[in-house]
């Protein structure tokens, strides 16, 4: 297992995954635990009850990712692995993005903003608020938040193809205390409000932008980190709802999940041709990606138990297949 001692590689993408504790009902049901995490960057999914075994199941069951993360890892210690190690290349003016992939329920909004019921405010810290601290810390006041609380947003498209948000707030901050906050409204925001068409956070992909600014002499330096909390990736296989807007929901978030997909691919290839415009999500993460000094990081959530089974590898075969 992973310690905060250990050296990390720098990587201009990197694929993660992270297995979750089981929870109260998991335990209650005696849940069977289908996941294992052998070594550095291995996860296992095995039979139930049987010991684990590597080489027995070496053919499909095996995946090899940078990092990977088991269920005693903390916050702290994925951010270290994960988008810790991308906040130098906001510095230097790169583009850097970090996405949290998975079912519902497999952690990527505990990952990503931490937890705010505000019982335990510091063991729970996320990476949106860690990130906020790294990024202040060195930089001292002069940081800016884009946080988006309308609900409703164009995506535009210019001749010269940077792709413009309309209707998007950005928050000028100097704490990280300020930046939780924001976050705080906006998971808010995210999560309540039966009337909003992002009611259900699982249907929705949430992104928090941190823009730093300077204005030298001679240079005007622009650094953009993309923090993204992304939508379930249950729906996938879920064609049992009749519901229209769910089925139109559904196609959408599979389209953006593809071109996600399609795009970390093409950029880990040096491709010409980044297929940004398959989908909104992609399109409005466009600027995020281009450039030299860009880099992604990709954590792929997992839930331990045998019953998600099924989407667990799912999410584990999409995440082998973005490298
Ligand atoms: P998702 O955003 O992927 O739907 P959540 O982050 O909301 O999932 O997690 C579902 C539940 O599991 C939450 O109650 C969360 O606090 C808990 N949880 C997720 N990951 C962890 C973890 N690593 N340690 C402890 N609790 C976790
Ligand atoms: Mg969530």
């Amino acid at each position: 297992p992973l310690s905060t001692t250990d050296h990390i590689e720098p990587h201009r993408i990197s694929v993660c995954v992270r297995k979750r504790p089981f929870n109260k009902p998991e335990i209650t049901r005696k849940e069977i635990d289908v996941v294992s995490i052998p070594g550095k960057g291995a996860l296992l999914v095995h039979e139930p009850k049987q010991k684990v075994d590597l080489t027995k199941y070496l053919d499909n069951q095996v995946f090899h990712f940078d990092y990977s993360f088991n269920e005693t890892a903390t916050n702290e210690l994925v951010y270290k692995f994960t988008a810790k190690p991308l906040v130098q290349s906001i510095f230097d003016g790169g583009m850097a993005t970090c996405f949290a992939y998975g079912q519902t329920g497999s952690g990527k909004t505990h990952t990503m903003g931490g937890d705010f019921t505000g019982k335990q405010q510091n063991s729970s810290k996320g990476i949106y608020a860690m990130a906020a601290q790294d990024l202040l810390r060195d930089y001292n006041g002069k940081v800016y938040d884009l946080l988006n609380k309308k609900t409703k947003l164009r995506v535009l498209e210019d001749e010269r193809q940077q792709v413009q948000v309309v209707g998007l707030e950005e928050v000028y901050v100097t704490t990280s205390e300020e930046v939780i906050k924001i976050i705080q409204m906006g998971s808010s925001c995210r999560t309540s409000g039966q009337t909003s068409a992002n009611a259900n956070s699982s249907r929705s992909h949430a992104i928090l932008q941190i823009v730093l600014r300077r204005n030298d002499r001679a240079t005007t330096m622009h650094g953009k980190f993309s923090l993204v909390d992304l939508a379930g990736n249950e729906r996938g296989t879920d064609v049992s709802s009749n519901d229209r807007i769910t089925l139109v929901e559904t196609a959408e978030i599979n389209r953006s999940l593809l071109a996600l997909k399609e795009c970390i691919r093409s950029l880990g290839m040096n491709s010409d041709h980044i297929p940004f415009r398959m989908s909104t999500l992609t399109k409005v993460l466009r600027d995020s990606f281009i450039g030299e000094k860009s880099r992604t990081c990709m954590i792929a959530m997992v839930s331990p138990g045998l019953a998600s089974c099924e989407y667990t590898m799912n999410t584990l075969r999409y995440a082998d297949r973005v490298k």
